[in-house]
């Protein structure tokens, strides 16, 4: 007898669960989603990530960022398929943003920040070191990943498991029992498990209806030319939705510039007054990218955006059964960490299953590994 697995969802949430879950006998995962690796909406989160590694988790809710930087680094490594590289991070403070109300909470503008003894070469720059308009700033090794190729690269690892991808919208989470495996049918499945990692699409999703989710609008331009190492600002003199970020992706995936932050707006074309914003403060920032060119220097891929699926009261991952037994494991809510915390999440999940799993009766210790 196995476990019954169902996935709904194929961004890195679900796709990492999907992996983890596969990794054992006890179960057959099935992967169900309106969207997979290849197309490109804007309700489709992971496609547009940088996607880099800048912790935004508060100390105590850091475990999910702590157990998914070894593993990243293992694929920098080891496994260069999968389409990540170590690139230096350059973090800069201005003190007018570190005061009053504005000031950003994200733990990487910390001066004692609790990741200096997670990631390596952690210092604190000189004066000297920071470009116009900054106080203050740090340095750090981080990572950054071609999504096209990493989540793909995923989809491989998941079918070499003996995952099922089917291409299916559902409107309730009870839906996706219809998905159950074929080759399960004979011989009944121990238990059923359905994984939530819609995203966004929990907003809405019926069961579910989660109305602490909303859209995080991130507009970015992808350009050819090379930036290392990458940076971050504190803040820009723009608005408090945009942000000024810049990362180059491993693998010819070229360079990302961002960005905004814009919590509640569902825009999903790219505005081009944001766009000239977002290429002048990377180039007044670091004239290098460009040649010293200014804007005329980039040599632009494409304008895009995307919504990180923002959940007000954090990410939710636990279980839940449903009013007819069903169990669900919900796994959404990254707003924009989705991939940095994608292995600490997946593996949440995989003890949430575990822990329906003892429910039902089954023995852990006494299975297959
Ligand atoms: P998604 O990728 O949105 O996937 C949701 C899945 O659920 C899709 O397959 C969708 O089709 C499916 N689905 C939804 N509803 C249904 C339904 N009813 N029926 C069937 N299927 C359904 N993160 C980082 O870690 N580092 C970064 O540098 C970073 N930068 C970012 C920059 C931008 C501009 C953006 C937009 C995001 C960024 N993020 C970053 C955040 C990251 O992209 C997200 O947190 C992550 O992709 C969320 O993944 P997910 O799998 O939870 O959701």
């Amino acid at each position: 007898m196995v476990n019954d697995i169902i996935v709904v969802g194929a961004g890195v949430s679900g796709l990492t669960s999907a992996l983890l879950l596969s990794r054992s006998k006890a179960n057959t995962v099935t992967v169900i989603a309106k969207h997979m690796p290849g197309d490109y909406d804007i309700e489709y989160a992971s496609p547009w990530a940088g996607a880099n590694f800048l912790p935004m988790a508060t100390a105590k809710h850091s475990r999910w960022e702590r157990r998914t930087w070894p593993e990243l680094a293992r694929l920098v490594e080891q496994v260069p398929e999968a389409g990540i590289h170590f690139q230096t991070s350059r973090i800069f403070r201005r003190e007018k943003d570190m005061q009053g109300s504005s000031c950003p909470t994200d733990p990487m503008f910390d001066r004692d920040p609790w990741f200096q003894s997670v990631l390596p070469d952690y210092k604190e720059l000189d004066a000297a070191a920071d470009p116009r308009g900054h106080d203050s700033g740090c340095e750090f090794k981080s990572l950054c990943i071609n999504t096209a190729m990493y989540l793909q690269w995923l989809v491989g690892q998941c079918l070499r498991n003996g995952v099922v991808f089917k291409r299916a919208i559902i409107s309730h989470i009870k839906e996706a029992r219809a998905y159950k495996r074929a080759d399960t049918a004979a011989s009944p499945p121990a238990i059923t498990i359905i994984i939530n990692a819609t995203g966004l699409g929990s907003l809405k999703l019926g069961g579910v209806q989660d109305e602490s989710m909303a859209p995080a609008r991130g507009q970015i331009v992808l350009v050819r030319n090379e930036l290392h190492p990458m940076h971050t600002t504190s803040g820009t003199d723009d608005g408090t939705s945009e942000i000024l970020y810049a990362m180059q992706r491993p693998a010819g995936g070229g360079t990302i510039l961002g960005g905004t932050y814009d919590i509640g707006n569902w825009e999903s074309v790219p505005d081009p007054n944001i766009a000239l914003r977002i290429m002048r403060r990377v180039v007044d920032l670091c004239p290098e990218i460009a040649g010293g060119k200014g804007i005329e220097g980039l040599s632009v891929v494409r304008h895009a955006a995307g919504l990180r699926p923002y959940r007000k009261l954090g990410v939710r991952v636990e279980k839940e059964a449903l009013d007819d037994g069903t169990w669900v494991v919900h796994n959404y809510g990254h707003a924009g960490w989705g991939y940095q915390g994608s292995y600490g999440c997946a593996e949440a999940v995989v003890e949430l299953v575990n822990e329906i799993r003892v429910l039902n009766g089954q023995d852990l210790a006494s299975e297959p590994k």
